[in-house]
């Protein structure tokens, strides 16, 4: 999509720190850490959030989740523990609407009340 910045950063249009890429994802550091360890997980495919996962495109998932896994072990948080966060829509909390995994880790998390 034209004027996504995630869009932009999959083109390498703009600067990111990216960490990993494949043919259908990328990963890259959040540029306002909320922790030590804090990385996007983005399909380079543009969907909105994750109400444009459909039956068609649900493997999507399972695969950032392998993505996932791999660079919280390579990160070194694997043992200790992690969180994956994606927010969709206003009241959820979503800022930028292409979507994300946000990976977060690196010290103890708090608890959602
Ligand atoms: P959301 O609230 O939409 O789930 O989170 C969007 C995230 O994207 C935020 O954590 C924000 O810091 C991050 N972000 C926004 N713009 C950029 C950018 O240009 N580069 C990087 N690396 N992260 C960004
Ligand atoms: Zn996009």
């Amino acid at each position: 999509m034209q004027d996504c910045i995630f869009c932009k950063i999959v083109r390498k249009e703009i600067p990111s720190q990216i960490v990993y890429e494949d043919e259908r994802v990328v990963a890259f550091k959040d540029i306002n850490p909320v922790a030590p360890v804090h990385l996007l997980l983005i399909p380079k495919e543009h969907l909105a959030n994750i109400l444009d996962i459909n039956e068609a495109n649900a493997e999507l998932v399972g695969h950032i989740h392998l993505v996932a896994n791999k660079l919280a072990r390579e990160a070194g948080i694997a043992e200790k523990g992690f969180r994956i966060v994606t927010n969709c829509n206003k009241e959820g909390g979503q800022i930028i609407y292409h979507l994300h995994y946000h990976l977060i880790g690196g010290e103890q998390l708090p608890n959602f009340a």
